[in-house]
C-alpha cells in the first residue's frame, strides 16, 4: 500500500483521473491530512465509494511516538520516532516567542562522518521517503494541537544526499494545501555537496541555506569532516554565490566550535578574510560533547573573542544558545542511548 503523504496534489489528481474520481477530491482529501484528520473514514465530505477505494490502495502512514522526553529548562521536546521497519529516528520541538520551530531528519543514520557527529558513526541506514520527512511535522504537530511554523533540516541525515524526497518534502510542506509553512520559515542545513548546491538554487525557493562549513581551509576542514576531500572550501563558496545570485537569500555558515581544533583567534581572522563581503551570517555552534569521542567545547572566552573576531570583519554572527541540554537534544544522542539501553535489555 501507497503511503499518501508521499503525494503531491498533482500526484493525486493523476490518480484520482486514472481511478475514474474527479480531480477535486485530490485537494479535499489533502486538506483533511494536513488538518490532523489521518483516517480516510474521517473524511466527511469524501463518498463513501471513494473511501473503500482510498482505503484499498492508500495509508496514511505515521510513525509511533515511542518516547517523548521534555527539558525542565526550555520546554524543548524531543521525539524519538518508530517506523514500521523497526527505525528510529528524532525529531526535536523547540519553542520560541516567534513560534514553534521543528528539527526534524532526513536520513535514518548519515554517510558523511563528521568527525564529532553522534548521527553519523553506524553510517546511513536508509534514505527517508518524503512522506516520511513530512510525517515528523505531522505527527508533532498533531501531539502538541498547535502550528509548527518554522522548520529546520538539521536532524540526522545529509538533506542533500537524499535530494529528490528532500526537494518533494520542501514542495508539499510549503503549499498552500499542505502544511503552508512558508519557504522562508524553512532552513536547510548541508555539509556541502557542491552538485546539488547548484541544483537547489536552480528551484529558486527561498529557504534558508545553512553550510556546515566548521573550518577556514580545507587542510583544517579535512581533519574533521571527510566531505572535505570531495569538495574545496572555494567550490562551495563558488557555490553559494550562484545561491544567492539565484535567489537573493543570505546564506548561513555553520561553524561548531571546539576547544583547540578551530577556535583560535588565527582561525577567527582567516573565517573572517574568507567570508568578507559575503551575503552571509554565521552561526556560532559550541560543540555538544559526545560520548563517542573526546571533543570539547571551547570556552565561554573563546568563543566571544572569535565572535568579536568575526564581527570586526563586517560579519553578522549569532551564537547559538543551546536548547534541551538535560534529555540529550543534540545530534542524534537521544536514538543511539536509546538503542543502547534497549541492547543492554535484550543482553
Ligand atoms: N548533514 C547536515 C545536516 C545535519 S547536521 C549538515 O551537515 O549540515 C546539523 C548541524 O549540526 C551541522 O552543522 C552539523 O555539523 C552540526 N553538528 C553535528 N554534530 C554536532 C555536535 N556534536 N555539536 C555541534 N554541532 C554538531
Amino acid at each position: 500500500m501507497d503511503n499518501l503523504l508521499n503525494y503531491t496534489l498533482e500526484e493525486l489528481k493523476v490518480w484520482m483521473k486514472e481511478n475514474g474520481e474527479s480531480e477535486f477530491r485530490g485537494k479535499q482529501i489533502l486538506s483533511w491530512i494536513y488538518k490532523g484528520i489521518n483516517q480516510f473514514d474521517n473524511m466527511r465530505n469524501i463518498p463513501k465509494s471513494l473511501i473503500s477505494k482510498l482505503n484499498e490502495n492508500f495509508i496514511i502512514d505515521l510513525p509511533k511516538i515511542i518516547e517523548v522526553y521534555k527539558s525542565d529548562i526550555d520546554g524543548t521536546e524531543k521525539f524519538l520516532l518508530g517506523f514500521k521497519d523497526g527505525n528510529l529516528i528524532e525529531s526535536v520541538l523547540m519553542r520560541y516567542k516567534h513560534g514553534n520551530s521543528i528539527c526534524i531528519s532526513t536520513q535514518v543514520g548519515c554517510r558523511m562522518g563528521c568527525k564529532f557527529c553522534a548521527s553519523t558513526l553506524e553510517g546511513r541506514i536508509r534514505n527517508l521517503t518524503t512522506g516520511e520527512i513530512l510525517s515528523q511535522v505531522l505527527v508533532v504537530q498533531n501531539h502538541i494541537d498547535e502550528r509548527i511554523s518554522n522548520i529546520v533540516l538539521m536532524g540526522s541525515g545529509e538533506p542533500l544526499d537524499n535530494y529528490e524526497n528532500v526537494v518533494k518534502f520542501l514542495e508539499v510542506v510549503s503549499a498552500e494545501y499542505g502544511l503552508n509553512i512558508g519557504q522562508r520559515h524553512i532552513t536547510l542545513s548541508t555539509c556541502g555537496i557542491v552538485p546539488k548546491i547548484y541544483e537547489l538554487a536552480d528551484k529558486e525557493y527561498s529557504i534558508t541555506l545553512a553550510i556546515s562549513l566548521h573550518a577556514f581551509s580545507d587542510e583544517k576542514r579535512k581533519e574533521i569532516m571527510p566531505v572535505a576531500n570531495k569538495y574545496s572550501i572555494d567550490q562551495i563558496l563558488e557555490a553559494c554565490r550562484h545561491y544567492i545570485n539565484k535567489t537573493n537569500r543570505r546564506i548561513t555558515f555553520e561553524y561548531a566550535l571546539v576547544k583547540e581544533v578551530n577556535d583560535s583567534r588565527e582561525d577567527a581572522k582567516a573565517l573572517g578574510k574568507l567570508l568578507k563581503g559575503m551575503l552571509c551570517h554565521v552561526n556560532l555552534i559550541p560543540v555538544n560533547e559526545i560520548k563517542e569521542n573526546t571533543y570539547k567545547r571551547s570556552s565561554k572566552k573563546s568563543i566571544d573573542d572569535f565572535s568579536e573576531i568575526l564581527k570586526s570583519y563586517g560579519i553578522e554572527v549569532t551564537t547559538r544558545r543551546e536548547m534541551g541540554s538535560d534529555i540529550n537534544a543534540a545530534c542524534g544522542q537521544l536514538r543511539r542511548s536509546y538503542m543502547e539501553t534497549q541492547e543492554m535489555r535484550e543482553e
